[in-house]
């Protein structure tokens, strides 16, 4: 490639998948591409994971930034923060952001994540709704919570018990409403999910199964939310936490396949071959993402391509999730439902405040679910994703891998 003209990439959305496959592309070849980044917010790239404790009190929002702005100029990125691309002409290769400014590319990247599902109830508009996906919503929550008061929390999955943790060590009163009747359904089983109830519930949270809410009552700010069934619950704050929606409007207006989300292939190239899409905003054989493990092997593969070295091709994997909440040991890992003629393994000590709970199917582990004691958690998830044949030490399973591994 003649290295004086180089290629141009654009990328959209300066977050955690958008610049981790820039940070595996350089690590492949820093000199091939001229790379501008546009970025919705206002702000260098930062580990969104870590918005939890930075609510809750145990980290600071300059603590968790991944990459400075010396870091772009050393890179030779052009950044443009705060300044959203608004469209994509795809017949000349241009994208415009809203402040006017257009930038070529030969390659596109898009990086746009996801938004909080705002709930679409009257009221949801008022003054003192927020969702938890960025730094203004945390300051938003903080504010919120120095004034006092009570908040509650519209979802009982990981994101809302974590905001409902950190509002709680805040000092508010806060209130978890949640559509089922089990907490953080898709990770864990009604066994577990009802110890962690208890433990969040002796912490002083309060906490609403099966309701749902009909409305956010308030003249012009929030006041209190009413629930189908007619009671209400006084709030100063509510954070919606009832999932995201992929952020797709940009991709379907310039003509992308987009269903869920933007369509991929498995070397992440949409629809169109000079475009790539990374993270919470594709959808790669009928599957939409929620955590970063499996963006960050997108960001691999991608990147490969980028970089022209097509061999890589994006695998779905199982995934493992832990709760951000200190003192709660939680770990769920694999498919934890399973399927038709899966088999369960269950210990559980009432007293120590331990559960686990394993799926298998045939001779291998599928999911696990660990309360209480979560040490094993990583080495299930290793059998998970190898399918390791556990037939020899099956009987032993439960009790970890020193006593397995003896066998
Ligand atoms: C509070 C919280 C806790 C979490 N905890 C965990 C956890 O414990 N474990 C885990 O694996 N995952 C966790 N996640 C999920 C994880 O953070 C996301 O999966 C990951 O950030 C997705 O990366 P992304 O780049 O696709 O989206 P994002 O990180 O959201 O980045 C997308 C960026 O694109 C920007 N953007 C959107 N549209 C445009 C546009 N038109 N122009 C320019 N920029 C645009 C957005 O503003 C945003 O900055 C958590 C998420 C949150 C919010």
């Amino acid at each position: 490639m003649d290295r004086t003209v180089k290629p141009r990439l654009v990328v959209v959305g300066n977050g955690m998948a958008g610049m981790r496959t820039v940070e595996e592309l350089l690590k492949l070849d820093a000199g091939m591409y001229d790379i501008t980044v546009f970025g919705a917010e206002p702000r260098v790239n930062y580990n969104r994971i870590l918005l939890s404790p930075v609510l809750a009190g145990d980290k600071e929002a300059d603590e968790i930034v991944l990459h400075t702005r010396e870091w772009y100029v050393e890179n030779n990125i052009a950044l443009h923060a705060g300044d959203p691309v608004v469209a994509i002409d795809r017949q000349r290769r241009i994208v415009r952001a809203r402040s006017g400014l257009e930038v070529a590319y030969d390659r596109l990247l898009l990086a746009t994540g996801s938004s909080p599902f705002i709930v679409p109830v009257p009221g949801a508009q008022l003054d003192g709704v927020v969702g938890f996906r960025d730094l203004d919503d945390v300051d938003r929550m903080l504010a919120a919570a120095r004034r006092g008061g009570s908040a509650v929390v519209i979802g009982g999955g990981l994101l809302g018990l974590e905001a409902a943790n950190g509002l709680l060590r805040r000092g508010m009163a806060v209130t978890v409403v949640h559509l089922t009747d089990s907490l953080m359904n898709q990770q864990l089983d009604p066994q577990a999910a009802l110890l962690l109830k208890a433990a969040l519930e002796r912490r002083g949270l309060r906490i609403l199964l099966g309701a749902q809410t009909e409305a956010i009552l308030g003249a012009s700010r929030v006041e209190a939310v009413r629930f189908v069934d007619g009671t209400e619950a006084e709030a100063d704050l509510v954070v919606m936490a009832a999932g995201v929606r992929p952020n797709v409007a940009l991709a379907r207006e310039a003509g992308l396949h987009v269903e869920r989300a933007i369509v991929v292939d498995d070397t992440l190239q949409s629809y169109d071959p000079r475009v790539y899409a990374v993270g919470e905003c594709v959808q790669h054989r009928k599957a939409t993402f929620g955590l970063v493990a499996p963006i960050w092997d997108q960001a691999r593969v991608c990147a490969a391509h980028l970089a022209g070295l097509g061999h890589r091709r994006y695998v779905q994997q199982a995934t493992a999730t832990k709760l951000k909440v200190t003192g709660i040991d939680l770990y769920s890992a694999g498919d934890i439902v399973g399927v038709e003629g899966s088999e369960d393994l269950v210990l559980r000590d009432r007293r120590a405040g331990v559960y686990k709970r394993l799926v298998l199917a045939g001779s291998r582990v599928t999911g696990a679910v660990l309360y209480g004691d979560v040490a094993d958690g990583p080495w299930y998830f290793d059998l998970i994703q190898r399918g390791t044949d556990v037939s020899s030490f099956r009987d032993r399973l439960l009790f970890g891998p020193a006593l397995c591994e003896a066998a």
